[in-house]
């Protein structure tokens, strides 16, 4: 995810509290009878009730009807497909932002109730750990959002996009809602005639029946929930060729497409760009999806990232700006789709790397030294800290903070840390690191532990030290090579805006 430069206000409030401290009472209470549902997670520091335990998703298959307009909810039919890692008596699924109508388990009709944030199911017999479950539940998923809640669904000029990241993906559809779960997903979307539907991954079809057409889309590696994509709009689907013939293929209004097409046709030298520095590009398909939208944000959706079509037309932003924000989005494919991270406190290993590439390429493409950067970094790095948290123990969102776990520490701050790792390790070890990293966890995920271990492994020593003061200190540690650097005084006018 990057952040607008221009973000507008937004009140979050912070979703799952209430029912956090009621199902903490609840369950003292009842220590010995059979609990009652309540949410569960998989333990993120940052996300505690996201994720379920007990089991382990292997494909999604959505399908959803789109009514041609995007203000009315979609009918929906989810189908998982798990392995159990656990006995199971219920299976908690994360959805919070529809109507459920009906659940099957393993194609019994099964009980379900809401607790939180959480679809909880209770099949007609309990399932035993080690076996395949087939989970289908038939519900809506409403574009509208709820008073305290935000992302999922993006409401666009013409359609609907979306935008998951860290924690909506379970407000679309009932999931598995954290990136520790990866699975495949295959998307049938219904929309009226006249309209463009693209997902994630290939095409695996099209059927026009009647004044409706479905879209059926595959993906050909796992994926993360808060990754998912779906395109619903007037669009046109630009194909070209990128490297080694990798199909590319961007989604735009039609009506832009004339206008819109230099900045398309970008896209095949900057994944050349990137193959250069750290290997082949990860998945089977690529392209930018530029929606009528106004969401603050920029988001890595794998295959298909999601941009504001105004950051192309806005006469503010200069050309480079622009392109090296199309490098972060398109280095995410690597860092935080392909490599996705073991927890949220790892998302410095999606930003942190995003940043890295983002600010190289403005140094190689646009005579922005990269050592600027980093030593305005470096003056603020205490700050971000102090606001934020160390790079890899950010601070739990704060209620109604829109930007989340999105801070500058994670950014800038964490491209900062890769910087002084280079400075520390040399370039050519860093660069080694670097590509064997992408490599070892591809279609997978890692944490920072895995991290500090393979650069330990590539530069032949110890490194637990440096990084436990670069990601986890209160305070920067002096940089390599640049004795000199400093804190800074905060500019007066830093107050309330976000980076950049
Ligand atoms: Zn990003």
């Amino acid at each position: 995810m990057l952040l607008n430069p221009r973000p507008r206000p937004h009140h979050r409030p912070v979703r799952r509290r209430k029912a956090a401290l009621l199902a903490s009472a609840v369950s003292v209470c009842l220590l010995a009878a059979a609990a009652p549902p309540e949410p569960l997670g998989v333990g993120d520091r940052l996300f505690p009730y996201l994720g379920n335990p007990g089991y382990d998703v292997a494909s999604y298959d959505l399908s959803f009807t789109y009514p041609g307009t995007n203000d009315k909810p979609l009918q929906a039919v989810t189908t998982i497909d798990a392995w159990t890692t656990a006995d199971l008596d219920r299976i908690n699924l994360d959805f919070a932002h529809g109507t459920v109508e009906s659940v099957q388990v393993d194609g019994h009709p099964a009980a379900f109730t809401s607790a939180g944030e959480d679809l909880v199911v209770t099949p007609d017999t309990p399932l035993h750990e080690g076996n395949w479950t087939r989970i289908i539940v038939k519900h809506t998923s409403n574009p509208v959002a709820a008073k305290d809640q935000d992302g999922g669904w993006v409401r666009t000029l013409d359609g609907l996009a979306m935008a998951n990241q860290a924690d909506a993906a379970h407000l679309v559809f009932p999931s598995d809602d954290h990136p520790s779960d990866k699975a495949m997903f295959t998307f049938h979307i219904t929309a009226p005639n006249g309209y463009t539907v693209v997902a994630n991954g290939v095409p695996a079809g099209v059927d026009k029946v009647g004044d409706s057409t479905t879209w059926t889309y595959r993906t050909r590696h796992p994926m993360a929930t808060e990754l998912a994509q779906v395109s619903i709009g007037r669009s046109a689907v630009v194909r070209r060729e990128g490297p080694h013939g990798l199909p590319v293929r961007d989604v735009v209004p039609s009506a832009d497409r004339k206008v819109l097409e230099p900045w398309l046709a970008k896209t095949p030298d900057q994944i050349a760009w990137m193959e250069d520095k750290i290997g082949r590009f990860p998945f089977e398909t690529y392209g930018v999806l530029m929606a009528e939208a106004s969401t603050g944000f920029e988001l890595e959706t794998q295959t298909l990232s999601l941009f504001e079509k105004h950051v192309f037309t806005e006469p503010a932003y200069p050309q480079w700006y622009i392109e090296s924000i199309m490098v972060h989005e398109l280095s995410h494919q690597w860092f935080g789709d392909s490599v996705s991270p073991r927890t949220w406190s790892d998302v410095w290993l999606n930003e942190g790397h995003a940043t890295w590439y983002e600010a190289l390429y403005a140094e190689e493409k646009a005579h922005k030294p990269l050592e600027d950067r980093m030593k305005a970094a470096y003056g603020s790095s205490d700050r971000w800290r102090d606001s934020g948290g160390p790079p890899a123990l950010p601070k739990v969102p704060a209620p109604g903070q829109k930007i989340s776990i999105f801070r500058p520490n994670i950014y800038d701050g964490a491209a900062l840390v890769l910087y002084a790792l280079r400075q520390e390790i040399g370039r050519p070890a860093f660069e080694r690191l670097e590509r064997m990293w992408v490599q070892e966890h591809r279609d997978s995920t890692a944490g920072t532990a895995d991290f500090v271990r393979l650069a330990s492994s590539v530069a032949g020593r110890d490194l637990n030290g440096f990084f436990k003061a670069w990601l986890y200190g209160e305070k920067t540690p002096p940089m390599p090579g640049h004795p000199d650097w400093r804190a800074t005084q905060a500019p007066k006018d830093a107050k309330g805006r976000a980076r950049k």
